[in-house]
């Protein structure tokens, strides 16, 4: 087979093997054809991911932060010379496009390890605080063991960006990838070890929902980081409330992006087609909903509907490919019962809407997709399509657009393209969401916060505020004189 790894599991530093674990078939995507065989972990599989960990952490907590950094910062050299053949993996794993997997994926996860092993040395330093004689303060102390549990989007990037800070920070993590993309994974763990980490330090095990909470439930574990749907989200915020773990959700989103009548129109259709169509519209802070101010309304479809028949859709391992097949036929079965939905509530499809006809039969594609004269109680722009389906909706001014874009109870993302600064300010103040965008969308580099609010989640990745999520303030107060008991 294609990417058959040595074994399921990465455990305590190497691949470990229970064949007892349910049967995982790993599909590319692009011609459905089995890649990979592997098995879920036992409960005994996530016992022994789970003390390798435990037993691993405390010496390397106790490990300066500039030792812990290089050992990162070398793992991030490591995947940047295997650049190519982590991508490939990459695009087997889950279609995308080699043109993308090249310059998007395993480069994320090297710019992750590479900024938390440069930080760390000064991420971690606490307080000093005057009391007049007496005097306290703070540190940053890891948390323990933590969990990472991966979606198919972005399998090496979620395994290394929620690794990197996780390690930096002193911690342990067992993570757990997506059922649909379990390979990626297994190399960075693989590569942290090359690059020196310690043992048991970076576990990876395979699994579904069903191993999920095992991890999730587990009382030696003190802190689990989830990407994936708000449905999961609730499960897993419920089930680590239950025992007062900490807590990071990267959850799903219907981000508006607004585009006003002064933007830069090409600017804004293709800042559009890169927030619903990369990755074949499976990203998280997709601008879904695309409100254009009608004055220029008819510019942008036509420009739009210009580029987006020009997408090359195809073999993902050719690097002229531009558009891939969705990660698997559950999820294209999805993406066309909501292209169905638009279509029967109205909404007016100017260009798209099916199976492209010059792909393998059994790959699992859908063309690049948009509708125009969307409204507010579609379906289509209320829920989380998770495919290349663009919404585009009009609207008439400012406060009504704000409005209208915040009418949701999701909060990851929002952009707005406009030439006059002063609005682009005013209005991204104005609009509920996590991260935004001024006049270009998409954008995450590691420097930056990234996460969601409302039904979104919360916590964010990246940037140093990563760091406060993988660790506690311990706070010292120290007396400097005698203790005055009035008894
Ligand atoms: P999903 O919610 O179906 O699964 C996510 C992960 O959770 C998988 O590894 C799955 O096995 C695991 N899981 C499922 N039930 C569980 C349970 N009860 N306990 C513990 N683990 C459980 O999501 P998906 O379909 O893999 O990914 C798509 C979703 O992820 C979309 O909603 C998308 O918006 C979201 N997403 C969010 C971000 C972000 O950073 N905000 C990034 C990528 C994807």
């Amino acid at each position: 087979m294609k990417a058959q790894p040595k074994a399921s599991h990465f455990i305590d530093g190497d691949y470990v093997e229970d064949e007892a674990g349910s049967v995982i078939e790993s599909l590319y995507p692009a011609t459905g054809e089995v890649i990979a065989r592997l098995h879920a972990a036992t409960p005994a599989i996530v016992e022994r991911a789970i003390a390798a960990a435990k037993r691993a952490q405390p010496e390397w907590a106790a490990m300066s932060p500039t030792a812990r950094g290089r050992i990162l910062k070398r793992a991030a050299e490591i995947m940047r010379t295997r650049n190519r053949e982590l991508s490939e993996l990459e695009t087997l794993d889950t279609g995308k496009p080699i043109q993308e997997t090249i310059v998007a994926d395993p480069t994320s996860g090297a710019d992750s390890f590479e900024f938390f092993g440069g930080v760390i040395a000064a991420g971690m330093n606490g307080q000093y605080i005057p009391l007049g004689g007496d005097f306290a303060y703070t540190k940053r102390v890891p948390l323990g063991v933590c969990v990472g549990i991966g979606a198919w989007n972005y399998p090496q990037q979620i395994a290394c960006w929620k690794g990197a800070p996780a390690l930096a920070a002193g911690n342990a993590m067992v993570f757990k990838p997506s059922e649909n993309t379990p390979l990626g994974a297994l190399k960075i763990a693989e590569i942290l070890i090359e690059a020196g980490l310690p043992k048991g330090l970076y576990n990876v095990i395979q699994g579904d929902r069903t191993t999920g909470p095992l991890l999730v439930n587990h009382p030696d574990v003190a802190k689990v980081s989830l990407t994936g749907s708000v449905p999961t989200g609730r499960k897993v915020a419920a089930a680590a409330a239950g025992q007062l773990k900490h807590v990071t959700m990267e959850l799903g989103g219907k981000s508006p992006l607004i585009v006003f009548d002064d933007a830069d129109i090409d600017s804004a259709v293709g800042g559009a087609m890169l927030g619903n169509f990369y990755s074949t519209g499976q990203v998280c802070s997709n601008g879904t909903r695309v409100f254009v101010q009608r004055k220029v309304k008819d510019q942008f479809l036509s420009r739009l509907k210009e580029r987006t028949e020009r997408m090359i859709i195809g073999d993902p391992m050719n690097e002229a490919t531009q558009v891939g097949p969705m990660v698997s036929f559950d999820q294209r079965q999805k993406v066309m019962s909501y292209i169905d939905k638009g279509k029967t509530e109205g909404a007016t499809l100017v260009t798209g809407g099916g199976i492209p006809n010059n792909v393998s039969g059994e790959g699992y594609y859908v063309q690049p997709t948009v509708f125009a004269d969307v409204t507010d109680e579609m379906t289509i722009a209320r829920e989380e399509i998770f495919g290349p389906v663009m919404c585009v909706l009009d609207f008439d001014d400012e406060a009504e657009v704000i409005a209208r874009a915040n009418a949701t109870e999701f909060g990851l993302s929002a952009g707005v393209f406009t030439a006059d600064l002063t609005r682009g300010h005013r209005v991204v103040d104005q609009l509920e969401a996590g991260t935004l965008w001024i006049n270009t969308y998409n954008l995450c580099p590691v420097e930056i916060p990234f996460g969601g609010s409302k039904q979104s989640g919360f916590g964010r990745e990246n940037s140093l505020a990563a760091l406060e999520h993988y660790s506690e303030l311990k706070t010292v107060y120290v007396g400097m004189g005698k203790v005055e008991a009035p008894y």
